[in-house]
């Protein structure tokens, strides 16, 4: 196996002959016809469909030469390739393009941008980022926090961006002051039009960044993610009664800061967080801001980014993240973009204005 640590045993003359192999090697192999299937074809052991490991050759794609391969197990019985069932499955960029793009990603450019440099149509890239963002979303969820862990929540306002006007729920928008009535109550506080994000960090650097509804924060939109939480984690937060309640009645300690100060008495402070927030918003701002069907996301992307930031070099990050998206199956196609569910429910948000429609409605039929 060639590893770092085979490589630091060759002698200065062997590490000579092998960079120069190497870079034989690399413009032979990998240039800008390079598919992504030359990264998977060495590594087929299972069917993508069983996942059985009894697996023949079965002869080659007459168009594309490529090698096929038949599962044996009976129930199965399918034939397929080394990119079925991967995230490459449905893509027709290539391998530099796709290692172009993810670093395009990284540095946060725009779809314009990202399609002047990889050569991809606009919606090309807007499919692209939808896909990549997709393949990576188990990744935030499989993040247990442990330890010193600063909980708060940030918010948002509702974004209907591509959406069809005529399936905007939205009647009219109401500017200006009113003066409240039974069906316009002057709503104080965080309106229920804004969507709440409850937010997490740990000591080390674990996050939680997920959608959790309308309005202002709860104990039940925190408690949704208790098992993110791992037992002896110490929860840090401002003296809000949602957050001391949630960490009591999950039996985890809890270290508030009193109103007015910005440090416990144990001299936590909310300071990572605060720093996520900025981020967040600073993303939200960079896009012109982001439709709330595509909102948990790009939050995942922040996330999974943020996190890799501080373990791998900027210029590695993104082969870091096309190996960590190579295998990954994602069956989804370019039309399920436009189908992610709402994650929050667009008739309670609206609800005073959905009566006005509702009655318009019945005015016309
Ligand atoms: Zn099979």
């Amino acid at each position: 196996m060639l590893n770092k640590e085979f490589l630091e045993t060759l002698t200065p003359v062997e590490i000579q002959m092998v960079h120069q192999y190497i870079n034989i090697l690399f413009k032979n192999k990998v240039t800008s016809t390079t598919t992504n299937y030359g990264n998977l074809e060495t590594s087929v052991d299972e069917c993508p469909y069983c996942h059985c490991k009894h697996i023949v050759r079965n002869g080659h794609n007459n168009k594309t030469g490529r090698q096929r391969y038949l599962c044996k197990n009976k129930e199965c019985g399918h034939t397929f390739e080394a990119t079925t069932n991967t995230f490459f499955s449905h893509s027709k960029a290539k391998y530099q393009t796709w290692l172009t793009f993810i670093g395009c990603e990284v540095v946060g450019l725009s779809l314009r941008q990202e399609s002047v440099i990889t050569g991809v149509s606009v919606t090309g890239c807007f499919n692209m980022r939808h896909k990549l963002y997709n393949a990576l979303r188990d990744y935030q969820q499989s993040q247990k926090l442990k330890g010193t862990c600063e909980v708060d929540a940030t918010y948002v306002s509702i974004n209907l961006k591509g959406w069809n006007p005529d399936d905007m729920p939205r009647f009219s928008k109401r500017r200006g002051k009113h003066k409240p009535d039974s069906q316009h109550p002057n709503l104080r506080g965080i309106s229920h039009h804004k969507i709440c994000i409850v937010s997490a960090v740990d000591e080390y650097d674990h996050i939680l960044f997920r959608i959790a509804g309308l309005g202002q924060e709860t104990f039940e939109m925190y408690n949704k993610f208790k098992d993110h939480f791992s037992e002896k984690c110490m929860i840090v937060a401002d003296s809000k009664p949602c957050i001391a309640e949630f960490a009591s009645a999950n039996h985890l300690e809890a270290d508030i800061i009193p109103s007015g100060e910005f440090k416990s008495s144990k001299l936590n402070t909310l300071a990572a967080l605060n720093q996520l927030h900025q981020e967040f918003s600073e993303l939200i701002r960079r896009k012109h801001g982001v439709g709330t069907r595509h909102l948990q996301a790009y939050i995942d992307w922040l996330v999974m980014t943020k996190r890799l930031r501080y373990r791998t070099d900027a210029k590695k990050m993104n082969t870091e993240i096309y190996m960590n998206i190579m295998k990954n199956s994602v069956n989804w196609t370019t039309d399920d973009i436009c189908h992610i569910p709402m994650p929050i429910d667009l008739d309670e948000a609206y609800y005073e204005f959905m009566t006005d429609v509702n009655q318009l409605h019945q005015h016309i039929s």
